[in-house]
């Protein structure tokens, strides 16, 4: 009935009656809107054409084309691209259970087990977009979100790249400065699957603390306790768990963990027997 309700208020795109507000980027705004023949909840991320420029529509048309290729059960959907003469609608999968740093917030930090159960969620979906190579550049609690019944979805592939071959350097700054590997600080050319990696380290170290590794406010301050690699680890984190932090927040890329080893770990072992 609610459903109904909401089909006759707003807007409408294509098939779709457009309802609230359910997020907004730096480009963008998202909403939720149901189709109106199957009233099916979609998500619309809606762009206004003639605020973008030049760069930021080559990264758009990228973000199209690669969330188009990839189909995995913890990568959010783009169904389809609408068009009108001012915007531009990226019709997605709604994940009606919010995002990653708004769980955070509100719980404090995730239990061991429902850390376990999103890691594991979050690391099939970037060994996908690995093996089809594919780097994501914007691992964050905020582009990570989940369906009703708390599925994993990586969204956001705005600063995502396909490389040609795994050793393929890549050079432009992307992402978000707390998620952001040592390398990405230092102006160099960097491997790509190496700062996804970094990223996932920083995600498993905000959700089983509920803190950032590192914090600092100003980001030249970050750049520094980045690139010294310190950081502690509170001591009621399970060892497991200690052991694999470490092994990701290496600052040196060719010694940092790789998606293997992780899906190997200690303490990702007993997910399999754990899920229902
Ligand atoms: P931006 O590239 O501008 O950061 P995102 O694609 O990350 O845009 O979307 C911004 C926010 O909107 C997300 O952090 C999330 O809270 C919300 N959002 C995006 N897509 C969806 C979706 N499919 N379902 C529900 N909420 C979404
Ligand atoms: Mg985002
Ligand atoms: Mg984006």
């Amino acid at each position: 009935e609610q459903a109904i309700k909401e089909l006759n208020v707003g807007r409408r795109v294509g098939f779709y009656k457009v309802c609230c507000e359910i997020g907004c980027g730096n480009f963008s705004k998202v909403k939720l809107a149901f189709h109106a023949l199957t009233k099916d909840k979609v998500a619309i991320k809606v762009l206004d054409k003639l605020r973008l420029d030049l760069q930021t529509q080559r990264m758009l048309s990228r973000e199209i084309s690669i969330m188009e290729s990839l189909h995995h059960p913890n990568i959010l959907r783009l169904y389809e691209v609408l068009e009108a003469p001012s915007r531009l609608y990226l019709v997605l999968e709604y994940a009606g259970g919010g995002d990653l740093h708004a769980r955070i917030s509100s719980e404090g930090k995730l239990s061991d087990l429902e850390s376990k159960l999103v890691f594991a969620q979050i690391l099939s979906a970037v060994k996908y977009m690995h093996d089809n190579i594919i780097i994501h550049r914007d691992l964050k609690a905020e582009n990570i979100l989940f369906t009703s019944n708390s599925c994993v979805k990586v969204a956001d592939f705005g600063f995502s790249t396909k490389i040609s071959k795994r050793s393929q350097m890549l050079d432009t700054f992307c992402g978000s400065p707390p998620y952001a590997a040592p390398e990405l600080f230092k102006d160099e050319a960097y491997l790509g699957p190496p700062v996804d990696v970094w990223a996932m380290g920083v995600l498993l170290f905000f959700m089983v603390t509920g803190t950032m590794p590192f914090r600092a406010d100003t980001v030249s301050k970050l750049r520094r306790f980045v690139l010294q690699g310190v950081y502690v680890i509170p001591t009621w984190v399970s060892a497991p768990c200690q052991r694999l932090i470490r092994g990701i927040l290496k600052p040196e890329p060719t010694e940092r963990c790789v998606l293997d080893q992780m899906l190997g770990c200690e303490w990702l072992l007993p997910v399999e027997t754990l899920r229902p």
